[in-house]
């Protein structure tokens, strides 16, 4: 809803709010926050909240380092539990540099700078509903998080079996009080896996509603003395945790994918998108994928998808068509993964898929068959490529991508590869319980 500077300000007082938490998010998808007491709220409201973004990963070097936060005021949210010492509400933020200008560094102002484009093209909004998937890990008795799964449930699986259900349901419970739309919640596949999707909206808040749900579904579930996690492959030979993204544009008329005349009812402009998406497929990875973890999933087997094609049903993809027509015509992104920065993960598959309606980049037939099941020649003849397989290789594809670089901008660009290059690095020099097991005895 809209909140006004002074509907805040009562409604603080109203709820007795004592802490306001005033949230961010880094390059990694992070969410930082600085909490401030109810006396500064009418500072914050007025944007004259400093901080010190130089010990934020991937933002300012220590001489540039004063930052403000400027509160989005329509993400004012007042939390159902008393912390100690009181109740406590958020703002979501923009960030300003030190001369009040915009901050580019801020994958939120990104997004927005991105969004801009839609008025080119005539498009109203683009829109998310975002399928986050994660587990439920038991906590040992001093409360720290085990590797044991919760339960050994499967998919759509109901309670006895389901020991995730009751935390499931509080935090169901608790995101619907913050006035979430919550349109599914179920056991996933992998045992302690689970899944909450809502309501689609526009690009912004369903970004800044993943990040809220995030939190929601990690303080709910420390209740519970469970631990959740959004990592995308907590554990070999099970499946991970994806973050599918249902996307589609509107203008005044409403849903721009929809045709009811064409063959498979979706328009030009969906056909030039999901060209898009599939060209610049390898570009985007890094964004979508950005964990060493990552690529642990993208392997075939468990519904993760390998391949750069697309399908109207089957599940192996990258793009997936679901059947629903009319306003709810949409295109699921199989791809990324819920370590993703949502903000930087819609600026660049919106950058692809315009790139694809401005080229009228026509995509390759669908593909019906599961992919998985060809073999690699009958998969050439198709045309059909792969996704990056590690971290290194997609970050390389992103440096050599002009359209992904210019969609997340000079500044998050450089600070990205860099980071992500250190991370792939330390990763790379690890010795893995694997290779002791194989090479140890073996040499
Ligand atoms: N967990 C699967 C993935 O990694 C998705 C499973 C599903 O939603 N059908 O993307
Ligand atoms: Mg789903
Ligand atoms: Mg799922
Ligand atoms: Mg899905």
């Amino acid at each position: 809803r809209k909140w006004s500077r002074e509907e805040i300000i009562e409604n603080a007082e109203a709820c007795d709010v004592r802490f306001i938490r005033l949230m961010f998010t880094d390059i990694f998808g992070v969410v930082k926050n600085v909490e401030i007491p109810r006396s500064q709220l009418e500072k914050a409201l007025d944007g004259e909240m400093g901080f010190d973004g130089s010990s934020i990963d991937g933002f300012v070097r220590i001489e540039e380092s004063d930052m403000f936060l400027i509160p989005d005021l329509d993400t004012w949210l007042v939390y159902n539990w008393n912390g100690e010492g009181g109740r406590v509400a958020s703002l979501i933020c923009d960030v300003d540099d030190q001369n009040h200008l915009s901050f580019l560094g801020d994958p939120r102002n990104n997004l927005k700078r991105v969004l801009n484009r839609l008025k080119d093209f005539g498009f109203t909004s683009f829109n998310l509903g975002p399928e986050p998937e994660f587990f439920l890990f038991k906590r040992d008795s001093n409360g720290n998080p085990s590797m044991n799964l919760n339960d050994h449930g499967g998919y759509f699986d109901l309670a006895p079996t389901d020991l995730g259900e009751t935390c499931r349901r509080d935090i169901v419970l608790e995101l619907e009080e913050l006035g979430f739309e919550i349109e599914a919640s179920h056991h996933e596949n992998a045992p302690g896996q689970h899944e909450i999707d809502w309501k689609y909206s526009d690009a912004l808040t369903a970004a800044d509603n993943i990040q809220i749900f995030k939190l929601i579904v990690k303080t709910v579930a420390l209740r519970h003395n469970l631990h959740a996690t959004f990592m995308p492959k907590p554990i070999y030979g099970i499946a991970g945790s994806g973050m599918h993204f249902n996307v589609s544009l509107f203008t005044e008329e409403g849903n721009a994918f929809y045709d009811p005349n064409s063959d498979d009812q979706l328009s030009d402009i969906a056909h030039y998108f999901i060209g898009g998406l599939l060209k610049y497929a390898k570009g985007y990875t890094a964004i979508v994928n950005p964990t060493v973890n990552s690529y642990k999933r993208l392997v075939s087997g468990y519904e993760a998808p390998v391949y750069i094609a697309w399908s109207g049903q089957n599940r192996s993809p990258l793009v997936r068509i679901p059947a629903a027509r009319g306003n709810s015509t949409r295109v699921e992104v199989r791809s990324v993964d819920p370590s993703a920065n949502p903000y930087l993960a819609l600026a660049a598959l919106l950058a692809a898929g315009l790139k694809g309606i401005e080229d009228q980049i026509v995509p390759p037939h669908s593909v019906q068959r599961n992919i998985f099941d060809m073999t690699q020649d009958e998969r050439s003849h198709e045309h059909i490529d792969r996704l990056p397989e590690t971290l290194k290789e997609a970050i390389f594809e992103f440096e050599n991508e002009p359209v992904i670089l210019e969609a997340m901008g000079e500044h998050i660009s450089r600070n990205f590869i860099e980071e992500k290059t250190i991370e792939y690095e330390a990763y790379q020099e690890q010795v893995t319980q694997w290779e002791l097991e194989k090479y140890w005895n073996f040499y």
